[in-house]
């Protein structure tokens, strides 16, 4: 870490998770907040209240104060604020997804790389404790099955399911299979919305890994799961719980470790499943996420979840959206 340095970071847009990157940048101490803009006065009013911050006026006069922006805004007006504030010299973390179109997310990956300028995009499982621990195992998955259920809520319509929920899976499964997509199989229905609010994609890649993704925001139960089955292991992760679980098949009974559980399965061949549930580290996302931004400038490194992963994650997803409505 780049010692005694500070960002001065500005948050537009501080509705519903704005309010919590406030309160998660409070407490980062490689961090200033230089203020915060929002369209809506009152909002704006009532969040600086909240955190003793100030609100400016204008998104201008926010930019002046600021080396970075955190934008969190609804997804149709990412690319309008993020382009403004690349101009006027900032880093930027953007909320997913980076923009609603690919065009305009290669726009700001361009502009930004030409003013040497870092975007990070909020892609926030890639911090969820679970995951920090699943990525650290031996991952090369033949299936992947993944469900994220949520229950209604009018935040978020103003883009299809797929861009708002399936597109963190969707980040997920691409930092995973390291191979290039081969086809793509998808439905989806609008039940509520003007947008599709439930799909599911078949997406095969090179390498014969099918993933299944299943995202729905007219749920009535919450659900945030991914299981990956790869030759002789079977990975189960709950984002929503935090919970990582591996059953590993072995022909020899194999020596199970502190809190790790052996059982033997039935058949001619005697076969050992060892099963463990590995201590997962008890961390906010958000803040990770935030705090990884901040190092990533400070240090002058490539986010890891950066803005051309977030493309990547967006142009899949488009391409579902695509299907689905021809
Ligand atoms: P929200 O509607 O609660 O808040 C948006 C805020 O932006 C509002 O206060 C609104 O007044 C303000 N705003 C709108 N247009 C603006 C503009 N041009 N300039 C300044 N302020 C403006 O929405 P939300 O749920 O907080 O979502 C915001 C973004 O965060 C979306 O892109 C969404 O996809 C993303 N999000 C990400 C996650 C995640 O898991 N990473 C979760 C929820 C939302």
């Amino acid at each position: 870490m780049n010692k005694g340095k500070t960002i001065k970071i500005g948050v537009i847009g501080v509705g519903h998770l704005g309010n919590f990157h406030l309160k998660q940048l409070k407490e980062i101490p490689q961090i200033s907040i230089s203020g915060l803009y929002d369209s809506d006065s009152n909002r704006a009013d009532e969040i600086s209240k909240l955190y003793n911050v100030i609100s400016y006026s204008s998104v201008d006069k926010l930019l002046k104060e600021s080396d970075t922006i955190s934008i969190v805004t609804p997804t149709n007006n990412h690319y309008s604020v993020a382009d403004k504030a690349l101009n006027s010299g900032c880093h930027l973390f953007i909320e997913k997804p980076i923009t609603n179109n690919i065009e305009h997310a290669g726009l700001l990956l361009n502009k930004a790389e030409k003013l040497n300028k870092i975007i990070q995009v909020g892609h926030i499982e890639r911090f969820n404790p679970a995951f920090t621990v699943l990525k650290n195992l031996d991952i090369q998955p033949r299936f992947i099955e993944a469900h994220r259920l949520a229950e209604f809520n009018p935040r978020g319509n103003d883009v299809p399911v797929i861009l708002d929920l399936m597109i963190h899976d969707l980040d997920i499964i691409l930092s995973l299979v390291k191979s290039e997509i081969k086809d793509i199989k998808a439905n989806g229905v609008k039940v509520v919305s003007a947008t599709v609010d439930i799909a599911n994609a078949r997406v095969e890649f090179e390498n014969g890994c099918v993933a299944n993704l299943t995202a729905s925001r007219i749920s009535q139960k919450i659900m945030r799961k991914m299981r990956l089955f790869q030759e002789r292991d079977y990975i189960t992760i709950d984002f929503q719980n935090g919970v990582l679980e591996e059953y590993k098949v072995y022909d020899k009974s194999p020596s199970p470790k502190k809190g790790d559980q052996v059982a033997e399965l039935g058949g001619e061949e005697k076969k050992y499943v060892l099963y463990r549930k590995p201590d997962v580290p008890n961390h906010d996302a958000l803040r990770e996420e935030l705090i990884h931004f901040a190092d990533s400038i400070l240090n002058v490194q490539k986010p890891e979840t950066d803005g051309q992963s977030a493309a990547k994650a967006l142009s899949l997803a488009l391409e579902i959206q695509k299907i689905i409505d021809s």
